[in-house]
């Protein structure tokens, strides 16, 4: 058998280059507060919200808000990528956000285009993606063309900060508030990514988390024998990150062995064939397939220098264990395993993965429809099917599109279908009165 070894420096892109700049973004118009109308809103700024804006752009479709909590396009995105000191993405240059099919410039397109800004590795990855093999996206390129995607299709000039409260759908469209604004649209797409996933409640008692332990994407100590919890790519960055500083880690992972992946979900679900696996399938069957497939893995080039720090003794890690109890105090951290052992460090990073955002606390929830954490969904329009002037991209659509629904290049099957829709139903409200127009949606 051949086994795949991608070399380690592959992930240790340069980050905070300077671009050729754009025009300056447009502010909002009266900047402070949103339209109290608009076509479309979109809640969430994220990579999905900004392909669902580049879609919507090419059909037309500009009276549009985007509401984003952090109020600039993608912030959260690459906020989380850089605690984690990530320089690369998972994704290759062939999932690119915004759209496909126009004049548009695709993400491989862009990083040719700035040749002259990219590292000698850089370079060999856009040539093994023009060559049609797996390339490795450096974080700055991938910024740098979300920059410019949002540019060029408006995006910055629409978004507004607030937190989305309430998402409240009527017969003549939605009502979409914030703590301090209400707009009126004709649609509304959640667009709201994922939060992280919480730990079990009976690792400690009470709510608040102990000192000494926190989440992945919270401030964290930075000195001292570091323990994480969690297979993924978020544990393998920390994991990283602290031998890089010199740091003993303990990686407690549940399964047998960790898991190394190219992509976090096989490649076929990036396909119309994997997304086939989901169409017209029974719930169970998709609800299988999905946690079958959707399991924590890590980049191969993790590989050979956290086999190197096992060797030497700078990494444990501890295969098969299931963690039952999590303590704290002035001294240190002690994670407690079922088979009665314990791990014993200066701090506690949980990396427990994420959980789709599926717009319960929004929406009222008999119109999300939940079953088994997902919504229900019309698989043709990504409409709740309970309120079909509210559509889903992201993870959330992940029961639909399957499990690389979460993905950059989920976004943009999610996109195409959402987008089609609304702009349709854009042109059958303009051609009636109101009323018959919602009479046929509801
Ligand atoms: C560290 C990390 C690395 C990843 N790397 C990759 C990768 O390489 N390739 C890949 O395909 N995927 C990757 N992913 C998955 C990734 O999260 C998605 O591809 C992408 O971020 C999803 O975009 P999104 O718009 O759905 O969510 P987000 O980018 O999280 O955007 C959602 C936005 O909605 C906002 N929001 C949520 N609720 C509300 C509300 N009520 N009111 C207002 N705003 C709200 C949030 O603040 C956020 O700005 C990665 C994820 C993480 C965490």
């Amino acid at each position: 058998m051949t086994v795949f070894l991608p070399h380690p420096r592959l992930l240790d892109s340069p980050r905070g280059r300077d671009w050729p700049p754009y025009p300056e973004p447009a502010v909002p118009a009266g900047s402070a507060r949103p339209p109290a109308r608009a076509d479309v809103v979109i809640v969430g700024a994220g990579l999905a919200g900004l392909a669902v804006t580049a879609a919507l752009w090419h059909l037309g479709v500009r009276d549009v808000v985007l509401l984003d909590r952090d109020g600039r396009p993608g912030r959260r995105f690459f906020a989380r990528v850089d605690r984690l000191e990530q320089r690369v993405l998972r994704s290759p240059y062939e999932h690119h956000p915004g759209v496909e099919g126009y004049r548009d410039c695709e993400l491989l397109d862009f990083a040719r285009l700035h040749w002259a800004a990219l590292t000698p590795v850089e370079r060999r990855e856009v040539r093994m993606a023009q060559a049609g093999h797996r390339s490795v996206v450096p974080v700055d390129v991938f910024e740098a063309f979300c920059h410019h995607v949002a540019t060029i299709h408006g995006a910055y000039a629409r978004t507004w900060p607030g937190e989305v409260r309430q998402v409240l759908p009527d017969a003549r469209g939605v009502a979409v508030r914030t703590a301090d604004a209400e707009i009126t649209a004709r649609f509304a797409v959640l667009c709201l990514g994922e939060e992280r996933r919480a730990a079990p409640e009976h690792w400690w008692p009470g709510d608040g988390v102990p000192e000494r332990v926190g989440y992945w994407d919270e401030p964290a100590p930075d000195a001292g024998t570091l323990i994480v919890l969690g297979a993924g790519l978020t544990s393998a960055h920390l994991i990283a990150n602290a031998l890089a500083a010199g740091r003993g880690v303990h990686w407690i992972v549940r399964r047998e062995a960790e898991r190394y992946q190219c992509s976090d979900v096989n490649a076929s679900f990036f396909r119309a064939e994997g997304r086939a696996r989901f169409d017209g399938v029974p719930w169970a069957d998709r609800l299988a397939l999905m946690r079958r497939e959707r399991r924590a893995s890590v980049m191969f080039e993790f590989r050979p220098g956290f086999a190197a720090a096992e060797a030497d003794g700078r990494l444990t890690v501890h295969r098969g264990r299931e963690v039952t109890r999590l303590t704290a105090d002035s001294r240190g951290a002690t994670v407690l395993l079922a088979d009665g052992t314990h791990v014993r460090g200066d701090a506690v990073t949980l990396a427990l993965g994420t959980a789709p955002s599926i717009g319960t606390g929004l929406l009222p929830d008999a119109l999300v429809g939940a079953l088994d954490g997902w919504p229900d969904l019309d698989e043709r329009t990504l409409a709740f099917r309970r309120a079909p002037r509210v559509f889903a991209a992201g993870a959330a659509a992940g029961m639909v599109l399957g499990p690389a629904g979460r993905n950059i290049d989920g976004h943009r099957v999610a996109t195409a279908r959402i987008a089609a829709t609304i702009a349709a139903g854009l042109s059958r409200d303009d051609a009636y009165p109101v009323g018959e127009a919602h009479a046929s949606v509801h």
